[in-house]
C-alpha cells in the first residue's frame, strides 16, 4: 500500500525488536517496517519467522554504523521514523571486549540520527512543514544511571543523573546524551525510553533467566553471580513493547520514559521461582544408583539443589528499580503481566525451544 508509512526499525532479530516487530505489524496496518540488523552472535532470523511472508515486513542484513547503507535506506523506503534497538547488550561480553560497544552504540546511533536528522530536515520543500511528523525512538536501559541503595523508595526516576558503571551502561548513556542533543540543537523530533530487565521468549542464552532454565533441564550447575541478593526489576518483554508503542505514538517530543514494571526481585528469588515452577511441571526423578559400580549417587529432589554460587560480576551493580509513574499519568501504560504470571509464559517459551516435556 503506497500510502503505508514506512519505519526503519534496528536490531530487530535480537530479543525485545523480535517481540516488537509481529505486536507492531499486527497492530498498525498502515506501517511498512524495514528491519535493519547486523545478525550478530545475539541476531537471530529464526526468531521473526512469523513475519517473513509479511508484505509490509522487510529484512536487510547490515550494520547500523554503515552510514551509506543507512543513507541508501532511508532513499529507498522513504523512511519516516525510526526505532532504534540494535545494540551490543551484554554486560559480561563489554567487560571482556569494550570497543565494539562503543562502536554499535555509540558511533552507530550517531550515524543512525546523523542520517535521519539530515534526510528529514535537509529536506525544506518535502518535509519542512510535517518533518515533525517524523520521530527517532531510541530505545535505553535503567542501567544508565547507576545503582541504587537498597531503600525501597529509592527508585530511578527521569531526573535521577546518569552514573553508568559498566562499559555496556556508558555506552548506551553515551548514545542517549546523543539523541538529547540533535533534540536540543537540531529540534528533531526525539523520544529516548529507559526500560528495566526484560524478560520473556526470544532471548538469548546469555541471560540470566534462559541459562537458569537451560542448566535446570541439563541438571548442570545452576551459576549465579555473588551472593545472589543483586535486585533487578523485571518486565515482561510485551509489556516492554506496549510502552514503546506509546511513547513512540504519544510521548512529549525531547522526553525520556522510565518503562518499568513495578517487579523488584533478587537474582536468588528469581532462580528459586523458576525451580519451584519446573519442580511442578518437570519433577526430578528422585533415589540414589551406583553408576558403574563405584560412587553412590544421590539424585537431587529438586532444581534448587543445583544453584552454584559463581565469583561475582566485576562492578556488579546491587540494585536496579523504576518509577514508571511519568508513563502511567501521562500515557496510561499499566504491565499486563507481574512476575508470576510472566515467568510461566517464559518457561513453557523454553521449554518448548529447548525440546522438554512440561
Ligand atoms: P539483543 O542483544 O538480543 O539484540 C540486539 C540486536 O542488535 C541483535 O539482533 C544484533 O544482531 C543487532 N546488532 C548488534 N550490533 C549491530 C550493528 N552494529 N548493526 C545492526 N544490528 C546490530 O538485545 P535486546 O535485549 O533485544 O535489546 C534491544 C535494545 O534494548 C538494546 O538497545 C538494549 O540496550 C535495550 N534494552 C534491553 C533490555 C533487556 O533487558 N534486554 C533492557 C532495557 C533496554
Amino acid at each position: 500500500n503506497n500510502n503505508n508509512k514506512t519505519i526503519l526499525v534496528t536490531g530487530c532479530a535480537g530479543f525485545i525488536g523480535s517481540n516488537f516487530v509481529p505486536y507492531f505489524l499486527d497492530k498498525y496496518p498502515n506501517y511498512n517496517l524495514v528491519n535493519l540488523d547486523l545478525l550478530t552472535y545475539a541476531g537471530d532470523l529464526e526468531n521473526l519467522k512469523e513475519c517473513e511472508n509479511n508484505p509490509r515486513y522487510k529484512f536487510i542484513k547490515g550494520d547500523i554504523c554503515n552510514r551509506e547503507l543507512i543513507e541508501f535506506i532511508f532513499n529507498e523506503f522513504d523512511i519516516k521514523g525510526v526505532i532504534h534497538f540494535a545494540a551490543e547488550s551484554h554486560v559480561d561480553n563489554s567487560i571482556k571486549n569494550p570497543g565494539v560497544f562503543v562502536q554499535t552504540n555509540v558511533n552507530g546511533t550517531f550515524t543512525l540520527i546523523d542520517v535521519a536528522y539530515k534526510y528529514w530536515m535537509d529536506k525544506p520543500f518535502v518535509y519542512k512543514s510535517n518533518y515533525q511528523d517524523c520521530r527517532f525512538h531510541h530505545i535505553s536501559t535503567d542501567e544508565v544511571y547507576g545503582t541504587l541503595s537498597e531503600d525501597p523508595n529509592d527508585l530511578f526516576t527521569e531526573k535521577t543523573p546518569y552514573a553508568p558503571n559498566s562499559p555496556y551502561s556508558a555506552s548506551k548513556a553515551s548514545s542517549d546524551m546523543i539523541i538529547r542533543a540533535y533534540n536540543e540543537t537540531y529540534g528533531l523530533n526525539t523520544v529516548i525510553t529507559n526500560c528495566s530487565n526484560n524478560y520473556g521468549p526470544k532471548q538469548h542464552d546469555e541471560k540470566l533467566i534462559p541459562t537458569i532454565i537451560r542448566n535446570a533441564l541439563k541438571q548442570n550447575p545452576i551459576p549465579i553471580y555473588g551472593d545472589g541478593k543483586n535486585i533487578r526489576d523485571w518486565l515482561y518483554v510485551l509489556d516492554h513493547c506496549k510502552g514503546i508503542d506509546l511513547c513512540y505514538h504519544n510521548g512529549k517530543t525531547g522526553e525520556t520514559y522510565n518503562i518499568g514494571g513495578r517487579n523488584e526481585r533478587t537474582n536468588l528469588q528469581i532462580v528459586n521461582r523458576i525451580c519451584e515452577i519446573l519442580d511442578e511441571k518437570l519433577p526430578l526423578v528422585t533415589g540414589t544408583s551406583v553408576p558403574m559400580g563405584w560412587t553412590k549417587v544421590q539424585f537431587p529432589k529438586s532444581y534448587k539443589e543445583l544453584i552454584t554460587f559463581v565469583e561475582d560480576r566485576a562492578g556488579h551493580d546491587r540494585r536496579y528499580a523504576i518509577d514508571a509513574t511519568k508513563l502511567e499519568n501521562e500515557l496510561g501504560w499499566k504491565a499486563d503481566e507481574n512476575f508470576d504470571t510472566g515467568i510461566v509464559k517464559t518457561i513453557s517459551w523454553y521449554l518448548g525451544k529447548y525440546n522438554a516435556k512440561g
